[in-house]
């Protein structure tokens, strides 16, 4: 029987190549989106998974910053597919790259509540799902985008790195507490990688950081999705961060 992940943010960049590697690796699919522009894209990645690897796909529209919003959008992946939810990906987010005096609260409650909160409350509503019938010889899979942010600290990142570091200590508690029960939980920690939240940034800057990383290119999306199908076809690993990042943080 086909198994099935939800993925929020699995609209653009980095959650875009993550919802294609989950239709490749077989996986009916719930996609989340936020932002009404995102529909269409998300509407054809559910269409290209479906003719290239014959699975089904959902397309669910929730700001999942809020509890509300999840709430539905889980109610809309059992009501799809059924209570066996084997995979859930946490990867929706969002910077402000502001300053710690210029930063409004309203920024950077948004960005928790976006990167960290979210996280709290998809994991909160899946695990009851995960609990009732995953095994050992049937395992689930959380898998949480962190951040290099989340590993050392980043100028003007002060609450992005605060949700990624705290995406890392729920990734690790998490584990831990449902290893027996055999749910997985890994974390990703991406380096620099060309999306969106890249091309918003100061180009010049950009080429600059560049300059510092040891394997001297930004990443590409792939490089993200690579390191999610390893982890879904890593049965012993359990509380691990990985980190494809150029070699700019080591661990
Ligand atoms: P992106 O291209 O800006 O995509 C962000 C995604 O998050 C979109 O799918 C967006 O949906 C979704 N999203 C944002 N807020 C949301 C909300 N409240 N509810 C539901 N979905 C929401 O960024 P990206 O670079 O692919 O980033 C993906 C993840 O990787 C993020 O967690 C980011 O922090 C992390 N990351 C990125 C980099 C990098 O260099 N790019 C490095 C380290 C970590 P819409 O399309 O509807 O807006």
């Amino acid at each position: 029987m086909a198994k099935t992940a939800i993925i929020t943010g699995g609209s653009r960049g980095i959650g875009e190549a993550m919802s294609l590697k989950l239709g490749e690796l077989g996986y009916n699919l719930v996609i989340n989106y936020r932002s009404e522009s995102s529909k269409a894209l998300s509407d054809n990645i559910a269409e290209k998974v479906k003719k290239e690897y014959g699975v089904d796909a959902l397309v669910v529209k929730a700001d999942v910053s809020k509890y509300e919003d999840c709430e539905s959008l889980v109610k809309a992946a059992v009501d799809k597919f059924g209570d066996k939810i084997d995979v859930l990906v946490n990867n929706a987010g969002i910077t402000n790259n502001s300053n710690w005096i210029d930063i409004k609260r309203e920024q950077y409650e948004n960005v928790i509540n976006t990167n960290l909160m979210s996280f709290l409350h998809m994991t909160h509503l899946i695990l009851p799902y995960m609990v009732n019938h995953c095994d050992k010889d049937n395992q689930c899979c959380i898998v949480n985008t962190s951040s290099i942010g989340g590993l050392i600290g980043v100028i003007n990142q002060a609450d992005y790195c605060a949700s990624k570091a705290g995406i890392i200590g729920l990734t690790r508690a998490l584990a831990l507490e449902f290893a027996g029960k055999g749910i997985r939980v890994n974390a990703i920690a991406p380096g620099m990688i060309m999306t969106d939240m890249l091309r918003g940034v100061n180009q010049d800057e950009l080429k600059a950081l560049a300059g510092t990383i040891p394997q001297g290119f930004i990443g590409d999306v792939s490089d993200i999705a690579g390191a999610l199908g390893y982890i879904l076809t890593a049965p012993y690993l359990t509380g691990q961060v990985i980190s494809p990042n150029g070699g700019i943080v080591q661990q």
